[in-house]
């Protein structure tokens, strides 16, 4: 008698994501640390096994740098984190950063099948945990290296695209040079992103990994002030240069009352806050006002991380001003519900008009207007419309105005030959060059305020593309032309 098998049981599907422990709201307001704790290896592999490892993995559609992720979350599933990060980094150099601040749920985690009926693979989440366990157990290698080339390339700034055109090139074999204007490299990873969702070891040690690969950093380099590009390439005989210079330059609002003290735009907030450790004044020279009624205009990531940083200032009430409706607001869902878990309100379909001081310039109120919401304009949201006498004021004591931010002209203008299109972008074409030969460009200072991946992306075409130029050992080619204005 043949003897049948029991089929084997297979485990039912663990339909919502992994939990990953977090501070409590009212203990971490009172510091800097981070907010989420990371997952264990028990949870990793549990929140791991939950993907179907798809024959055709959509989720890699949606990450601009083609993330092997079916490949890292099943080595994590079975317990192979080192090897996990060492997957991801054959196309993302800085995994444990995007795994912190990637808008996966936009991203790849949109795109996950699993998201149909259930909550998609945390794949954000896992990628967070495998970089922090080959970083924290010292399982970091360093990959092999092509031999030296005798090939110079400029890199000009720090951020997500300047550090991924270093990372790609000096594996590539070139001698790679980073200048950067600040006196620690980052970028807005490090003056921008606080603390709380970014620590900055994280981002020292993934800049320290570079280094260690062979890339030079010259900090306190204000290109364009200090030399020029024109100079790098003719005097330093660089053969290529790539700008990743972001788009740092404050927006304000033009309103009266925007010149009183303790008025601030975010980014001099942050930068105060976060570089320059204004939080551990006087121990660090730079000050910063700590309001007790803080308001912070705006509605996206940036509102968001003033906001949260001005409570852990000891800010008594943090307002978020924004002139549309909640279903507009474009900060990530995670960054909205930790704000409003720690006690900022938002005091929605409002816009200020005026800011009134004291006696001594400090500010003191803020004049509003409540809106109401007319057509969809050219961006796809609902325009706020002013409602006629509806104008009303609060006090405050601290503003900050976190409504964007543009291009610093201070590089492009002293670069003759770059086509910049009319907010002062540089134009580029889909590899990335720029309309001056041997000047490639990417980031936030082509595309205006976008994401770290995005910049990350636009990093790798051009180093792909400029190692392709030089190694054709015929230098820079120009095919492409711009009829736009150039200075
Ligand atoms: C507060 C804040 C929060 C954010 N949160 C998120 C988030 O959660 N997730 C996300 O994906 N994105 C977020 N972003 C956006 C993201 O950080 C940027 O899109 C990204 O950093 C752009 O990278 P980049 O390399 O183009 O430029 P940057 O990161 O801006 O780096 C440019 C670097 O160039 C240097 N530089 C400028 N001019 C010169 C010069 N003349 N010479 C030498 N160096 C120069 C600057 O000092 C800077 O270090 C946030 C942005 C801000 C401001
Ligand atoms: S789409 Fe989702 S389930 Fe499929 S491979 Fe990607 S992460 Fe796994």
């Amino acid at each position: 008698m043949t003897k049948i098998k029991p089929a084997k049981k297979k485990k039912p599907l663990q339909k919502t994501r992994t939990p990953m422990p977090e501070q409590d709201p009212a203990a971490r307001i009172k510091n800097f640390g981070e907010v989420p704790l990371g997952y264990s290896p028990e949870q990793a592999r549990q929140e791991a096994a939950r993907c179907l490892q798809c024959k055709k993995p959509v989720c890699v559609d949606g990450c601009p740098v083609q993330v092997d992720i079916p490949g890292f979350v099943k080595l994590t599933a079975e317990g192979k984190f080192a090897e996990a990060a060492r997957l991801i980094k054959r196309t993302n150099s800085l995994p444990a950063i995007c795994g912190r601040v990637c808008p996966q749920e936009t991203q790849c985690e949109i795109k996950c099948v699993l998201g149909k009926k259930f909550e998609p693979v945390a794949i954000g989440r896992l990628e967070r945990f495998v970089a922090d366990y080959e970083r924290e157990n010292n399982l970091v290698e360093l990959p092999e290296k092509k031999p030296p080339l005798a090939k110079k390339v400029a890199v000009v700034g720090s951020g997500p695209a300047g550090l991924t055109v270093a990372g790609n090139l000096v594996l590539l074999g070139y001698d790679v040079t980073v200048f950067e204007a600040f006196h620690k490299p980052g970028g807005v990873l490090m003056y921008g992103i606080p603390e709380f969702r970014l620590p900055e070891r994280i981002i020292q040690e993934e800049v320290n990994y570079l280094l260690r690969l062979g890339v030079k950093l010259e900090l306190n380099q204000v290109i364009g002030r200090s030399i020029t590009i024109d100079e790098l390439m003719e005097r330093e005989g660089f053969d290529a240069v790539f700008i990743g210079v972001g788009a740092g330059l404050p927006i304000f609002l033009g309103l009266p009352g925007e010149d009183l003290g303790g008025v601030y735009s975010a980014s001099e907030y942050l930068t105060r806050s976060n570089l320059m450790k204004a939080y551990r004044f006087p121990e660090y020279d730079t000050p910063i006002v700590r309001g007790n009624n803080v308001s912070v205009i705006g509605g996206g990531n940036v509102a968001m991380d003033s906001a949260r940083t001005a409570l852990r200032l000891g800010a008594q009430t943090v307002t978020i001003v924004y002139r549309r409706s909640r279903d507009e607001l474009p900060a990530r869902a995670e960054e909205i519900h930790h704000a409003e878990e720690e006690g900022v309100v938002l005091k929605l379909l409002t816009n200020p008009v005026a800011f009134e001081g004291d006696d001594r310039g400090m500010v003191r109120r803020m004049q509003c207007l409540r809106m109401e919401l007319g057509e969809p304009d050219d961006s796809g949201r609902r325009r706020p419309v002013p409602i006629e006498g509806s104008q009303f004021a609060f006090d405050t004591d601290l503003v900050i105005l976190a409504i964007g931010s543009r291009a610093n002209p201070l590089l492009t203008k002293s670069t003759p030959g770059l086509s910049l299109n009319r907010w002062g972008y540089i134009e580029v074409d889909e590899m990335g060059r720029t309309s001056k030969p041997g000047v490639w460009a990417g980031g936030d200072i082509v595309t205006g305020s976008a994401t770290v991946i995005e910049a990350m992306g636009a990093g790798k075409t051009a180093a792909r593309d400029i190692h392709q130029c030089l190694s054709e050992g015929s230098g820079v080619v120009r095919l492409w032309r711009v009829d736009t204005k150039t200075h």
